[in-house]
């Protein structure tokens, strides 16, 4: 089975590595130049755009940023539609909604192209590690066929059901995430402001009801250290929660705290926290409470 891989940026690019380890071949594109100069370096064939990869391959990853460039790829002039074998299967293993991956799944089969949402959790470590959960959204028989290569990207794989299913629940996953953080945040400054050590908190919250993978993931690694280099980056999760209150417009579900969470990550990146760990949101708080 030959894999393009396309969106060779913090997690692509460790996705693509490990394909090539595992022995896969695999032709790649980025826009970055550099990107695909490194990934060739680990024997990858480079490709000056995506329909060169479309044209070597029998399954095709993206990892792109958005849904607005995930559909210029597909879709585009030079789009990957246009050049791909019948039977390709294309696994976008980016954070995007159901409701655009349904969109291009619809005009994917009309091609004769499989077309499957992948999205993953885990962050780059766990992209470094070849650990990722992947939610899988996919026909029965195409999950089978693709299965083998997940694996090597994935320790998890989860198949949700049928395409779109992925992404519904990795941006419910993220709304979940985005509102523990953002409450964790304002849950640690009330605290010192009451006299509690973080220690203290972290000690005793972690056994009691409060607790939270956000509290687990972030308290320590990055809070405690007050260093947010690396991590999910903020800019992300705010990507992933306006996601949530796109897919709750489509389906007319109110999400209350998810909009306030949204508003919580804009305050951070209007501070210039963007790039910055998602955690990095408890320092808008330190400076408006001066704790
Ligand atoms: P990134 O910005 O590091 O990488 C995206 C890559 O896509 C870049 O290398 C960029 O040059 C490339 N690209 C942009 N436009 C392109 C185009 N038209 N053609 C080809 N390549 C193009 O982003 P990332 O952190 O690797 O995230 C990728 C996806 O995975 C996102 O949807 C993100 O939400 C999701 N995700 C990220 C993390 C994380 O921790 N970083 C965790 C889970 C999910």
């Amino acid at each position: 089975m030959k894999i393009g891989f396309i969106g060779l940026g913090a997690m692509g690019k460790p996705m693509a590595v490990n394909l090539l380890k595992e022995g896969y071949q695999v032709s790649a594109f980025d826009v970055n130049r550099t990107s695909v100069d490194e990934i060739v370096a680990f024997g990858a064939v480079g490709c000056s755009n995506g329909g060169a990869v479309a044209a070597s391959s029998d399954v095709i990853i993206t990892s792109l940023p958005n849904a607005g460039i995930v559909e210029t790829v597909m879709v585009g002039s030079e789009g990957l539609f246009s050049q791909c074998k019948e039977g390709t299967v294309i696994i976008d293993m980016s954070s995007v909604s159901p409701s655009s991956t349904l969109k291009m799944a619809g005009i994917a089969e009309t091609m004769g192209i499989k077309y499957v949402d992948a999205p993953v959790s885990g962050g780059t470590k766990g992209a470094d590690a070849g650990t990722l959960a992947i939610m899988v959204g996919a026909d029965e028989a195409v999950f089978e066929k693709i299965k083998p290569v997940l694996e090597v990207i994935g320790g998890d794989i989860y198949h949700v059901g049928p395409t779109g299913t992925g992404d519904a629940i990795k941006i419910v996953n993220n709304l979940m995430l985005g509102c523990n953080m953002a409450t964790l945040a304002e849950a640690l400054i009330l605290g010192v402001k009451c006299g509690l050590k973080v220690e203290t908190m972290q000690k005793i919250i972690s056994k009691s009801s409060g607790r939270s993978y956000a509290m687990e993931a972030k308290l320590e690694k990055f809070i405690m250290k007050d260093d947010f280099e690396g991590g999910f980056a903020m800019d992300l999760q705010y990507k992933d929660l306006g996601l949530a209150l796109e897919a709750g417009k489509e389906n007319n579900i109110p999400l209350p705290m998810t909009a306030l969470a949204t508003q919580v990550f804009e305050s951070g990146r209007a501070s210039g926290l963007g790039r910055e760990d998602m955690s990095a949101i408890i320092k808008v708080w330190e400076k408006i409470t001066n704790v």
